[in-house]
């Protein structure tokens, strides 16, 4: 009786833990069932929430995400100009070198993990028509503007539009995304209850993961990401030209200098153009980290400039 009325309550209740403020009588006796019905409770959830992601562009993140997204138990179809079948048959995914035969998947989810400039051809050569009519597509670009207007512009108003940004990569978040921001935008979403469902379950792989969920504007996300990211990999690429080593005597400030190095220097030049070229506000942090540079040698060689004219004067003296 005890565990139907549980098992009604569970059907209900959110899982993870909550019975036992609800039902605080409950006993060791019982908790071996308890466990067991908050299992085939979650089991259930879990059936619902699978989803079926096709990811269009499965280079470095793509193949990144696809490990979690398997591990997770979605079912994973893929796509890129390079043939993958390989890459996508170890991880469980099924690869399609047709976007047609992917498209007549029907999958739930359409993700786009393509580089930022190959974006706009990418999508216009995909044939949508031959998805569900209702689609959610999503995608991963490390800029969030650009995405946005390019869907809300190409994509027909019954697909479901969310932007995100994953801001951590292979290197990053190789021991796990616990604690790392996952930013989102829900542009469209169908106003019914499987649409709004359907974008849960995916933003659910991120915080199932741990992820720090952020829901922001793609526009702040822009002002901000200049800041941050942008700024992270200029400086990252720009000490990578310096050919740095490791010596016997690094500080812990140098060490973390070499480990930005090693963090930026693995995405590829396409990645670290796409954030100059399609956020706006990275063209002003170029402008003002050179300002900042000239700045901070006018007043080094302006010291240099006193101490020396100092010595001529007391030199031409004596
Ligand atoms: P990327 O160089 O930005 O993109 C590589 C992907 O773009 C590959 O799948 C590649 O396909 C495809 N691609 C490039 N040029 C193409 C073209 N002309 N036509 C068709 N496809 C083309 O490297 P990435 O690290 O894999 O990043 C993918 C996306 O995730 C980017 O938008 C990036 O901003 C975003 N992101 C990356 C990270 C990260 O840490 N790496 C983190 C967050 C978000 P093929 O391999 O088949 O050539």
């Amino acid at each position: 009786m005890l565990i139907n009325t549980l098992g009604s309550a569970l059907a209900a209740a959110p899982i993870g833990g909550r019975l036992r403020r609800h039902y605080p009588e409950i006993r060791a006796l019982d908790a071996a069932q308890l466990f067991d019905l908050e299992a085939r409770a979650s089991d259930r959830l879990d059936q619902r929430g699978r989803l079926k992601i096709a990811i269009i562009g499965f280079g470095n993140f793509g193949q990144f995400l696809a490990q979690t997204f398997a591990r997770q138990g979605h079912s994973l179809l893929a796509h890129s100009r390079t043939d993958y079948s390989a890459a996508a048959a170890s991880l469980g995914a099924s690869f399609f070198s047709d976007p047609n035969d992917l498209c007549e998947q029907h999958p739930d989810v359409v993700l786009f993990s393509t580089s930022i400039l190959s974006t706009a051809p990418v999508l216009h050569s995909l044939p949508i028509q031959r998805l569900r009519r209702n689609t959610l597509f999503t995608e991963v670009l490390s800029v969030k503007e650009f995405p946005k207007s390019l869907f809300l512009k190409h994509l027909p108003p019954h697909f479901d539009i969310l932007c995100t940004h994953p801001m951590f990569g292979p290197e990053s978040g190789k021991d796990g995304w616990a604690g790392l921001p996952l930013v989102f935008e829900k542009v469209r979403i169908g106003d019914c209850d499987e649409r709004a469902e359907r974008c849960k379950s995916f933003l659910d792989i991120f915080e199932r993961e741990g992820c720090r969920m952020v829901e922001m504007s793609c526009v702040d996300h822009d002002a901000n990401a200049a800041e941050t990211q942008f700024l992270t990999h200029t400086v990252g690429r720009l000490l990578s030209r310096l050919d740095l080593k490791s010596t016997p005597i690094d500080t812990k400030g140098y060490e973390a200098l070499l480990k930005l190095v090693q963090n930026t220097s693995n995405d590829s030049f396409d990645l670290y153009n796409g954030l100059f070229m399609y956020n706006k506000n990275s063209t002003d942090l170029l402008e003002r980290l050179d300002l900042a540079f000239d700045s901070l040698k006018k007043e080094l060689f302006g010291k240099l400039h006193d101490v020396l004219r100092k010595q001529l004067f007391e030199n031409s003296e004596n």
